[in-house]
């Protein structure tokens, strides 16, 4: 009898951590195929791998048919089982492209500057999702696409390049002496100087995506956007970067990890992951993986790790396939 309960007490045991374990699973899908930057699609995988190994997600790809800079990490395509595509010079549009986005608890965009027009039904698709209460990720270039659909700049608070001016809204900055700026006054959106480590300055530290973190630190050489301009409503600028570099087009210092508020929907806006290396980096790795968790459910609970980058070093992650 006394053996009779203790094996049903551990099957009980047993199917709750089962169904905890099933409830882990938050649905992400990343979308891309056209991009400015060559590394695309390898850092899809790895970001891939870094949502699938943190447990709480599984990860699909939806890619655009019609490929712009697939030529450099072409071994990687396959990798993402996204279908077959055709690379091609000029990004060109894909009339099909159609991801079901309400399947998913967030979305993450490695789509880059250039990226041809989505069919109007796409827009509107994302628009619906995120109004609902959907979690979208904007990584590095894809900041860069769509500067003519006005809810995507709304989305994403800010952007650069694509003809971005002072009509789709304020450059917005911390100045050295840390107050936060938007400045109404003519200019282009976007530029960045020479790669480097950047500097990383937290704004805000009780978010849940930068609780934790050191007040400051190094992010893994990458690139500094600056001059970033849009509507910026109902965005919360959390670390701002400065770039060191003797090239730099502001002595400012210039948002990196920002969140925004669109309808009921969480937008996670990182601007870190130029290449592969950048891509790398702990701070990278980990200011993703906890904007990402926050996008899809509003809450943070993958730990700052011990390898966490400081005020004095970056640290990195070499990438392996698993
Ligand atoms: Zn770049």
């Amino acid at each position: 009898m006394k053996l009779k309960m203790m094996k049903r007490l551990l099957i009980a045991s047993f199917l709750i951590v089962c169904s905890i374990t099933v409830q882990a699973q938050l649905k992400a899908l990343i979308i891309d195929g056209q991009n400015n930057h060559a590394a695309w699609p390898k850092s899809t995988v790895m970001m891939k791998q870094y949502l699938e190994k943190s447990g709480l997600f599984t990860v699909d790809v939806q890619r655009m048919k019609y490929t712009t800079n697939g030529e450099r990490e072409k071994d990687f395509l396959s990798l993402a089982a996204a279908g077959e595509t055709e690379n091609f010079k000029e990004a060109k549009i894909d009339p099909d492209f159609a991801p079901a986005f309400k399947k998913y608890d967030v979305v993450i965009s490695n789509l880059g500057w250039g990226a041809a027009e989505w069919p109007q039904k796409t827009q509107k698709a994302l628009e619906k999702y995120l109004k609902k209460g959907g979690g979208f990720v904007t990584v590095h270039a894809a900041d860069n696409s769509f500067p003519e659909w006005e809810e995507y700049n709304k989305m994403i608070g800010i952007g650069g390049w694509g003809g971005r001016t002072e009509k789709d809204g304020p450059y917005v900055y911390y100045s050295n002496d840390n107050k936060l700026v938007r400045d109404d006054s003519p200019g282009s959106a976007g530029s960045h100087g020479p790669q480097n480590e950047i500097p990383i300055t937290i704004r805000v530290n009780d978010h849940p995506i930068t609780k934790g973190m050191p007040s400051n630190w190094i992010a893994s050489k990458d690139e500094c956007y600056a001059k970033l301009r849009g509507p910026a409503e109902n965005m919360t600028i959390l670390a701002t970067g400065k770039d060191i570099s003797d090239k730099a087009p502001t002595d400012r210092h210039e948002p990196m990890l920002i969140v925004i508020d669109y309808g009921k929907g969480r937008v996670f806006h990182s601007t870190l992951g130029h290449d592969d290396y950048s891509v790398e980096g702990v701070g990278f790795i980990v200011s993703f993986l906890r904007g990402a968790e926050w996008a899809a459910t509003g809450k943070v609970t993958v730990p700052i790790p011990k390898d966490f980058p400081t005020a004095n070093k970056a640290t990195s992650r070499k990438f392996e396939l698993k």
